[in-house]
């Protein structure tokens, strides 16, 4: 099995990235069981977070590394909230304030497109000249009031047209594979032979 440190300690991105990695011959391993401290995200852009997290991963550990970084991107708003997506509201975060304060920046509105953004990283070691980056993108709108009780985040607010349901109404499965998410890891995964 190839070592891949993956620059998160979040348990259900681990569960999700094994479930897709290990056939290919890959065990990914979180930072915190090897004592990397969180790296700072100062980026304003998902691409330069990711990056700045996996070199920093890949720099503690002596191994490839795989990062992440993903928000909500609302077009009325100038694509905020963007990368504070996780903090929008402030300290402490919540996903409960988020919502409200997303409600309230969006009210009187009626532009409510929106998608969620997610950029993946991957470098063989720190100072890796040409990283793998993968993009996914997932577009909907947001709704006034929130619905369904999956996921996480934004998902009660985001509408997905196709599906004619917000991705809090969906269920994980069909959320993982439409999902910026997903599609960022199908991607991933399509250039991992080059790794
Ligand atoms: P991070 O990439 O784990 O830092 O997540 C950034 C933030 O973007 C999360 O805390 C959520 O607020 C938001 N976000 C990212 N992906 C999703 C999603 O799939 N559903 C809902 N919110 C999301």
């Amino acid at each position: 099995m190839k070592k891949l440190v993956l620059a998160s300690n979040n348990a259900k991105k681990m569960k999700e990235l094994n479930a897709l990695l290990a056939p290919l011959g890959f065990e990914v391993i979180p930072q915190g069981q090897l004592g990397i401290p969180e790296a700072e995200e100062p980026h304003c852009t998902f691409v330069e977070n990711a990056l700045a997290k996996a070199r920093h991963a890949a720099q503690h550990a002596g191994l490839p590394a795989l990062a992440d970084d993903s928000g909500l991107c609302v077009r009325a708003l100038g694509g905020a909230p963007g990368v504070i997506s996780a903090r929008y509201a402030g300290e402490p975060k919540s996903d409960a304030r988020n919502n409200e304060k997303l409600l309230a920046e969006l009210a009187g509105q009626s532009d409510r497109r929106a998608h969620f953004v997610s950029v993946l990283v991957l470098v063989r070691s720190a100072d890796d000249p040409q990283p793998i980056i993968a993009e996914g993108e997932w577009h909907g709108e947001i709704l006034a009031t929130p619905r369904g009780a999956e996921g996480f985040g934004y998902d009660p607010l985001f509408y997905v047209p196709a599906q004619c349901m917000t991705a809090a109404e969906l269920d994980a499965d069909t959320k993982n594979r439409l999902s910026h998410r997903g599609q960022a890891m199908q991607r991933l995964i399509e250039r991992l032979p080059t790794l």
